[in-house]
């Protein structure tokens, strides 16, 4: 039985954050939802607004926030390269601003904070597989600089917040998740690949599809994330989550065609600048700090995502 605690998570009208949203309501918690719906709308958690344990703010994180919590989760930012590219300033005041406000709620309030990092630290990575000791290589002017620095930044921040003001921080670097509740034009791989496919539309493969990406389903990351903020105040990551079963962009493309049974067919875009070549999660720490490792495997993963898919058409 878990203790019943106040509960703060931004950006959680988002994939991830109403997932986590939902599990922490269905714990008994009460937990508060903050976002200001850039990348996403309340269906994600139109389930939940009918919980007494459920409240629900519309707020933009680069502005300060006062509430009473034992506990922050900070999702709150866009995530797919579309929607973080397209106002590339507001992302990189949303990592950053966003950090410095939910660091100092914590700071005040003592509570314990969580910060969605990503593997995108690791920029395009001469690591592989990447652990937490590698410390990246990242294009700092470039199209995902809003994003990878800002996310970087945003670990400096929980860092200096934790040496300097003994703030107890969570910090997990995600690595590519998916499921249900992603947005389905938002431009991700997999909701992409689903969609196309759904709809015997060509498949969008971008360059020659022989990078990789290594795809966590969001019930395990979820497990991930809760287990790393339930860990004593001496894990402070970073930590990396993500599956490391690690596929090439056309492997994924197939299955995909595969399992939705469509005529899609597969059509070359140029591979945007930056694109990561590769990309693979050493999970060791997780593995034995957490316990924790993934228990969904790709076909069955995807099998639920278009389920999910599926009942938006
Ligand atoms: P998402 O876009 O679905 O969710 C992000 C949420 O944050 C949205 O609801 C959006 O409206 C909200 N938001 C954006 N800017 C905000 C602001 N200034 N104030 C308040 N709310 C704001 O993305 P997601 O996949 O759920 O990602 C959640 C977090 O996890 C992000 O921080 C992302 O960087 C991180 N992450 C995700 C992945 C992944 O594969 N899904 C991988 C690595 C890291
Ligand atoms: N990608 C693709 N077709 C698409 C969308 C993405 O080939 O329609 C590729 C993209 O170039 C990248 C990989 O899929 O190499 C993962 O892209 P995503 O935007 O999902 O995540 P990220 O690049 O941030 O890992």
């Amino acid at each position: 039985m878990h203790s019943r605690k106040r509960i703060l998570v931004t950006g959680g009208a988002g994939f991830l954050g109403s997932h986590l949203c939902g599990r922490l309501v269905a714990q008994g918690h009460d937990v508060i939802c903050v976002d200001n719906f850039f990348t996403s709308s309340k269906d994600n958690i139109a389930d939940l607004l009918d919980q007494n344990n459920f409240e629900l703010m519309r707020h933009d994180v680069t502005f300060p926030l006062y509430v009473e919590v034992d506990e922050i989760y900070n999702l709150a930012c866009p995530a797919s390269p579309i929607h973080y590219q397209h106002d590339p300033v507001q992302t990189t005041k949303t990592s950053v601003h966003g950090a410095i406000n939910m660091l100092g709620l914590a700071k005040r309030t003592g509570a314990k904070i969580f910060q969605a990092s990503t593997s995108e630290v690791y920029g395009d990575p001469q690591v592989h597989p990447q652990p937490e000791g590698y410390w990246g290589h990242v294009n700092p002017i470039g199209q995902r600089s809003c994003y990878d620095e800002g996310k970087r930044c945003a670990e400096t921040l929980f860092f200096d917040y934790h040496r300097q003001h003994q703030v107890r921080i969570k910090v997990a670097r995600i690595f590519n998740t998916y499921g249900p509740n992603m947005h389905p034009n938002d431009g991700r791989v997999v909701s992409n690949f689903i969609m196309q496919a759904l709809r015997n539309e060509p498949i969008t493969l971008f360059g020659d599809g022989s990078q990789t990406r290594s795809f966590c389903y969001v019930d395990d990351l979820i497990e991930g994330i809760v287990m790393l903020m339930d860990t004593g105040d001496e894990v402070i990551g970073p930590i990396n989550l993500g599956n490391p079963c690690e596929f090439t962009i056309k492997e994924l493309a197939e299955k995909v065609i595969e399992l939705t049974q469509s005529s899609s067919s597969l059509v070359l875009h140029r591979l945007p600048s930056d694109d990561p070549l590769q990309r693979q999660p050493n999970i060791g720490e997780a593995k034995s700090k957490l316990n924790w490792e993934p228990k969904i495997q790709l076909e069955e993963g995807l099998c639920k995502a278009i389920q999910y898919f599926e009942k938006m058409l």
